[in-house]
């Protein structure tokens, strides 16, 4: 059995193959990398015009290749289902990926079915690591979330009640002109900085950096060293991810924590978060920086799941959903699961 994925919400155009029997994914990704300045939702939606149907040709060769291997007949679909990102990100960009699912999906003759790109961070840590039931740091560009379940659905312990985690650096190394992605420069320039005093502002279960990232660029314009500003950027808002990780894990009396988005790709990050579950006793699992950043493979993975409980949608209420909240989702895959 096999699971066609889409994901483009923002920057990755990518289409995936989920071999469930052999729990085998293969991704295929083209990056949209904006010439000047951060993600620009039109030209990131003509990226993903001209480079979604690319993708999904590749991915479906995989898919002909392995079902031949298996001995199946070439005239039926490769695939069982196209799963697709249907929110949340990029209005003009969730469209294209729509469509193209939608038309997929009909010439294929399989069923549709609409992942929650957020959930999707979340399930593939919790399917590649085993655990049962972690605790969630969603750390990506539009994002910021701790998630617990709780009766049938992610509930959201935690989250920024601004800008994303790596927005906030993106928009941090545009002011000093670097391109984007900026998180891996930043991460780059941290290691040979000090720290000088920047804000650190958790308020209860949720984080803003929208703070702490303009007084970093008031901290360049006043003269620190990069180095400086770029260590103590990450040290604060690591320290922030990884002071509400832990409240969530108390709060919620678990001993697993799964990190997801692209942010987790962040070795200072991996590391205080690991050290914050080694002195609690508790688990850490980062999956591999393939499954961090955005990649089909992990809406390959989740709607493999749902397609298996049935979670299927007819194409006309496939409409796509740009605010698509993570607790909205009924986790009907974990139902047999007493929390
Ligand atoms: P979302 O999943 O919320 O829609 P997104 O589509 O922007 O977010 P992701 O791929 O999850 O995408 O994350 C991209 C972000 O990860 C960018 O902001 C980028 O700067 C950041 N990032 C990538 N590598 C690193 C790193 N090594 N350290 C810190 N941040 C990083």
């Amino acid at each position: 059995r096999r699971v066609l994925g889409i994901e483009g919400t923002a920057w990755a155009a990518s289409a995936a193959v989920y071999d469930v029997e052999a729990d085998d994914v293969t991704i295929e990704t083209d990056a949209y990398e904006p010439d000047s300045g951060g993600i620009h939702p039109r030209e990131a939606a003509e990226h993903m015009r001209e480079a979604i149907p690319q993708v999904v040709e590749q991915a479906l060769d995989i898919a002909r290749e392995q079902a031949a291997d298996a001995g199946e007949d070439p005239e039926e679909s490769p695939v069982d289902a196209v799963a697709f990102s249907r929110g949340p990100g990029l209005g003009p960009c969730l469209r294209i990926v729509a469509t193209a699912a939608r038309a997929l999906a009909q010439r294929l003759s399989v069923p549709l079915v609409g992942v929650n790109h957020m959930v999707a961070h979340l399930e593939i840590g919790r399917h590649r690591s085993g655990f049962s039931a972690p605790v969630c740091l969603n750390a990506s560009g539009a994002n910021a979330h701790v998630l617990g379940y709780r009766n049938g659905r992610y509930r959201v312990l935690g989250e920024t009640m601004d800008t994303g985690v790596g927005n906030a650096i993106d928009k941090f190394t545009r002011h000093l002109g670097w391109s984007h992605p900026g998180g891996p420069k930043v991460e780059q320039r941290a290691s040979e900085g000090e720290y000088v005093d920047l804000p650190y502002v958790v308020k209860g279960m949720d984080f803003s950096f929208s703070g702490i990232m303009s007084a970093a660029k008031q901290a360049i314009d006043d003269g620190e060293a990069v180095e400086d500003v770029c260590y103590s950027l990450q040290e604060n808002i690591f320290a922030m991810l990884t002071e509400v990780a832990e409240r969530a894990l108390s709060l919620t009396d678990a001993d697993e924590l799964v990190l997801g988005g692209g942010v987790g790709q962040n070795d200072r990050l991996r590391e205080m978060l690991g050290k914050m579950c080694d002195q609690r006793g508790a688990d850490f699992f980062a999956p591999e920086p393939r499954f961090l950043r955005d990649n089909a493979g992990m809406i390959a993975v989740l709607g493999a799941k749902m397609y298996d409980t049935g979670e299927t949608i007819p194409v006309e209420d496939s409409r796509v959903r740009p605010d698509f909240r993570p607790d909205e989702v009924v986790v009907t895959w974990r139902s047999g699961e007493a929390v």
